[in-house]
């Protein structure tokens, strides 16, 4: 047959979108470049990796230099200089206390690697039993079989719920439209669904229980933000019964809520943190484990030093990834990136909020550059209006997400007030010209 079409796109309805492909053929700075020429401005740093914008000419140069260096180096029992000098960056930026860097190609991998590092420490530690897993409702994780179980997005579970991982549970997230809808930043409303953690250990005793994963601010599911309080007693809870907290930062990690880490704008300081995306700016798949130092002593005190942790991947640490990350690391310095998003923070906020009363918006969420607009769903077609302006958007030359009926918004670090205006109009017309 014919292969033109050979190409299965992840997570997308291939047979419609073949009937009109949207092909990108290049990208600079803030804009992509159509197959047709069309200028489109990216309203969500490629899918919330870009923070720096596209082809940064810092981390471009480098990797340039890098693959005409190295090009890969064995990465069990050898390593290369990049990846080493990168997880000495990484653990730098991370809070106090996590000092140990794991890598991976994804934030998928990423999510495993937490895991299976949980659960290896508590064997470590003669609590070989603590097997279980906590998630939460609607979490996202990434789509490999430990990640996506520990997950809570229903769409994503369906066709593979005979085969998640076994022992895990989800407690409730921190949504509720009647209480929270329009909330600016943290909802003051919401703290005690944390509490819901303490259900799940009564259930199954502390000492049977691994690890909870969350998203400080989730994000694919569609932003939603943590009530003020939420994680400090979520961590409080896992103190309290001996349980590791991972905070899956692939999308908050790296300026994209105006600091480093989530972590560190919450205050909250987690066992293990999970990033990629932006720990390359996207350039090169990476991903990266952060680790607190007890839980890598742990590991390290094994009976013998063979091998302390049966796990990795045959691009861990590659040399270009590496490269990358280096370069966005010295760029976020250099443009002090973090402090840039915290400042926009306010303008997005309130170009995002002016879009309340439009037509269908049923709620609007925001925190950091991630922003949320829920539209009602069209009666019998969950995710059609969604779509519709997001397809309304594109053709207007701005490119925005939807999942499902929530549109998503990711601005670039260093995004102007016009951008921000420019996207949010768009919207404003074709949630008009779809209603
Ligand atoms: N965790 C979170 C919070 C994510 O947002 C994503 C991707 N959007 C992943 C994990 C999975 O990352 P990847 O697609 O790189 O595997």
């Amino acid at each position: 047959m014919n292969h033109d079409q050979a190409f299965w796109l992840p997570y997308t309805a291939n047979r419609a979108f073949w009937k009109s492909p949207r092909v990108i053929k290049a990208a600079r700075g803030h804009y992509y470049t159509a197959d047709d020429g069309q200028q489109l401005l990216d309203a969500f740093s490629g899918l919330w990796t870009s923070g720096l914008g596209h082809c940064h000419p810092a981390i471009v140069s480098a990797v340039q230099e890098q693959v005409a260096t190295l090009d890969y180096s064995m990465g069990f029992q050898v390593t290369n200089d990049r990846a080493i000098a990168l997880a000495r960056e990484v653990a730098d930026l991370a809070p106090a206390g996590l000092d140990r860097v794991f890598f991976t190609n994804s934030g998928s991998e990423s999510a495993d690697t937490a895991l299976k590092i949980a659960l290896a420490y508590h064997r470590a530690r003669g609590e070989g039993q603590r097997t279980r897993l906590i998630g939460r409702e609607r979490g996202y994780h990434g789509v490999n079989f430990g990640g996506m179980s520990v997950g809570g997005i229903p769409g994503n579970r369906k066709v593979f719920s005979a085969v998640m991982l076994p022992g895990v549970d989800h407690i409730r997230h921190t949504y509720s439209h009647a209480d929270m809808a329009f909330s600016r930043g943290q909802p003051t409303w919401g703290c005690d669904l944390a509490e819901d953690l303490e259900r799940v250990v009564a259930l199954h005793d502390a000492s049977n229980i691994a690890a909870l994963i969350v998203e400080p601010v989730s994000g694919s599911t569609g932003i939603l933000v943590p009530p003020i309080g939420y994680l400090q007693r979520l961590r409080e809870i896992c103190d309290k019964h001996g349980i590791l907290l991972i905070f899956d930062e692939v999308i908050t990690a790296f300026g994209r809520v105006g600091a480093p880490f989530a972590a560190a704008r919450f205050g909250v300081t987690p066992d293990i943190i999970t990033t990629a995306k932006g720990l390359t700016n996207g350039v090169v798949p990476m991903g990266a484990v952060i680790v607190r130092e007890e839980i890598y002593q742990a590991l390290m005190q094994g009976p013998d030093n063979a091998v302390e942790l049966f796990h990795g991947y045959t691009y861990s640490g590659h040399p270009l990834a590496a490269a990358a990350g280096l370069a966005a690391m010295k760029v976020y310095r250099e443009e002090d990136s973090f402090a840039r998003a915290l400042a926009l923070e306010p303008v997005f906020e309130e170009a995002i909020h002016a879009l309340k009363g439009e037509p269908h918006v049923i709620d609007i969420r925001n925190f950091g550059l991630m922003g949320g607009i829920e539209l009602a769903p069209r009666p019998g077609a969950p995710g059609a209006r969604g779509y519709e302006v997001f397809l309304k958007c594109f053709e207007a030359g701005v490119v925005i997400r939807n999942g499902g009926d929530i549109l998503q918004f990711s601005p670039f670090l260093d995004s102007t007030p016009d951008e921000l205006t420019r996207i949010f109009e768009t919207v404003r017309d074709a949630l008009r010209a779809v209603a």
